[in-house]
Order: C-alpha cells, then sequence, then structure tokens
C-alpha cells in the first residue's frame, strides 16, 4: 500500500510467468483496496484508488484508478456476492454439492481455469453445450424441420456470432483436455466408464536395441558408408550456434544464405499490438475483359 495524499495505492506483485493479469476491474484488488480502505480511512482522507499490478516475469505492469466511490458500490456488491456464496457453501456443506441447482455455478474461463472438478462439472458441461449447441442439429428430433430452409440460416449466421463462439474455443478445448483427462484417470484407476476402455496405443518408433551391435552388424556386410549413415547439413540454427560468438568473421560470410518464409497469417484479438495484415484479393486476377477488348481491336 502506498498512501499519496488523497490517493490510495495498492500494488500487487504477481512473480508468475503464466498468465497476464489486468488492474482494470480486477476483483482481487479491488478487495485488497476495500480492506486498506477499512483499515486507515480514518487516518487518511482518500477521495481516488489506484490499482497496480506488476508482473516483472512478463514485463507487464497495468495500472487503474477508481473513486472512492465506486469502491464502496463495489465493496457492496461484493458483500451480497457473498453472502449468496455463504449461503451456498453451508447448503453444500450439509447436502453436498452434487445436490446444488446448476444455476448457483457460475462457469467462465478465469475461475474453471484451474478448478479440480473441471472434467466432472456439469454446470461447466452445460455451458459449454449452449455455447455451440445452437450450431448442430438435435439428432433426437425430427430432422427435417430443422435443415429445412438451412442455407437461409448460415447466410444469417453472421460475423458477430462467429467471433462470439471464436471467442470460448480456447475455454472449450481447455475442457475438452480436462474430460479426456478425467475419463484416462478413471481408467487407469481401473474404474468403469461405460462405452469405454483402455487399450494399447500406437507402439514407438522403431529404434536399434544397441546401436553398436548393429553397427559392427552392418559394417561385417560389408555395406559403403553412405549406405550406412545418412549425412545432413546442419541447419541455419546449429551453425549460429557453432560460429557466431567464437568465430563472427565466418558467420558473416553465411548469413546471407539463410532465408526465413514469411508466417502464415494468424488470427489475433484486436488488442494484439501486431498490424493487421491488408487482404487485398484485386489483384490476383487479370481483368479479362480488358484483354478481349484489345484482341478485338
Ligand atoms: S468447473 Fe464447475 S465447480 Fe469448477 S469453477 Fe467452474 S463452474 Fe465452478
Amino acid at each position: 500500500m502506498i498512501f499519496a495524499g488523497s490517493e490510495l495505492q495498492i500494488h500487487d506483485l504477481k512473480f508468475g510467468r503464466g498468465v497476464k493479469v489486468d488492474a482494470e476491474e480486477n476483483k482481487q484488488l479491488q478487495l485488497y483496496a476495500l480492506g486498506a480502505l477499512n483499515q486507515f480511512s480514518l487516518l487518511h482522507d482518500f477521495d481516488t484508488v489506484l490499482l497496480f499490478i506488476h508482473q516483472p516475469r512478463l514485463n507487464h505492469v497495468s495500472e487503474w484508478a477508481l473513486s472512492v466511490n465506486a469502491l464502496n458500490a463495489f465493496g457492496e456488491r461484493a458483500q451480497d456476492a457473498a453472502a449468496a456464496a455463504i449461503t451456498t457453501a453451508a447448503v453444500a456443506d450439509c447436502e453436498g454439492a452434487e445436490t446444488l441447482p446448476i444455476d448457483v455455478f457460475t462457469s467462465g474461463e478465469k475461475q474453471c481455469r484451474f478448478c479440480k472438478a473441471k472434467a466432472t462439472c456439469s454446470a461447466l458441461t452445460q455451458s459449454n453445450f449452449n455455447t455451440v449447441a445452437d450450431d448442430f442439429v438435435d439428432l433426437s428430433r425430427d430432422i427435417a424441420p430443422q435443415i429445412s430452409g438451412a442455407k437461409e440460416r448460415i447466410n444469417a449466421c453472421d460475423t458477430a456470432h462467429l467471433a462470439e463462439v471464436y471467442s470460448q474455443l480456447d475455454f472449450i478445448e481447455s475442457w475438452c483436455s480436462a474430460v479426456r483427462n478425467g475419463v484416462h484417470a478413471e481408467l487407469e484407476a481401473g474404474r468403469d466408464v461405460p462405452c469405454y476402455k483402455l487399450v494399447e496405443g500406437r507402439p514407438g518408433n522403431r529404434a536399434w536395441v544397441t546401436t553398436e551391435a548393429a553397427e559392427a552388424t552392418l559394417k561385417s556386410m560389408r555395406l559403403k558408408k553412405e549406405e550406412m549413415y545418412s549425412f545432413t547439413l546442419i541447419s541455419p540454427t546449429k551453425a549460429e550456434k557453432l560460429l557466431k560468438k567464437d568465430n563472427p568473421r565466418r558467420w558473416s560470410k553465411l548469413e546471407w544464405l539463410i532465408f526465413r518464409s514469411a508466417g502464415k497469417p494468424s488470427i489475433a484479438p484486436a488488442s494484439d499490438p501486431r498490424p493487421a495484415l491488408i487482404i487485398n484479393h484485386e489483384n490476383d486476377f487479370d481483368d479479362l475483359t480488358a484483354i478481349e477488348a484489345e484482341s478485338l481491336i
């Protein structure tokens, strides 16, 4: 905490290098600030709160300012949410978490990321199905009415809807891995999972039991060196390691022979600092009408 006149600063040092965190609307930091206000507002007259997150290992600093009034309003909402959570926890404690209705869970990327119940949580399963269900035909119902006018419906699926589903893909993929691992763990523990079993997977690549024995046997067959060994030129990365530091003159003679193909276009969020690619397909085609007109002259 830093008290700077009427300004209360909360600085949070996060030393991991996993996930970048922003200070804006950050509930954890707002709760820290409420704690500081509760303890020190009698001694200081604060009107602004500044929240900071420092992540030195990600070279990231994030800052967000809010008024004390806005922070207190957040505090009231947090109190209501905490009261509801305490009631829910008490019910779960007495009657078991599995008795809670799905709507008391608020699944989401942040809160579910490290949850151990991810593979088996009904609320998360339901929410992921809701995200994708619109795009699939329900095979348990009559299919004809569902696919009638399908072409028009495909046209109606606009890019905003596509973007909404796309934004959930990482989360859904992480849930898919959790379910895969969960089923694997159940089967490995010897428990029954309906319709599934463990089988031996694809065997690994073939290898010599001992390289020396294989080499001696091949030599005894009088094979030529080029038949026995495969030589390949070292890669630019290996050449760089070999020469750049110890022999920069030799390295400079090689550098011009290295090329790197351009990266394939990939999707990034609009906030990504890289400039957007300008896609223009107009120049990919010749104007045949102009060529035809010329040939007629
Ligand atoms: S997986 Fe289920 S229990 Fe775990 S945080 Fe998400 S909603 Fe809550």
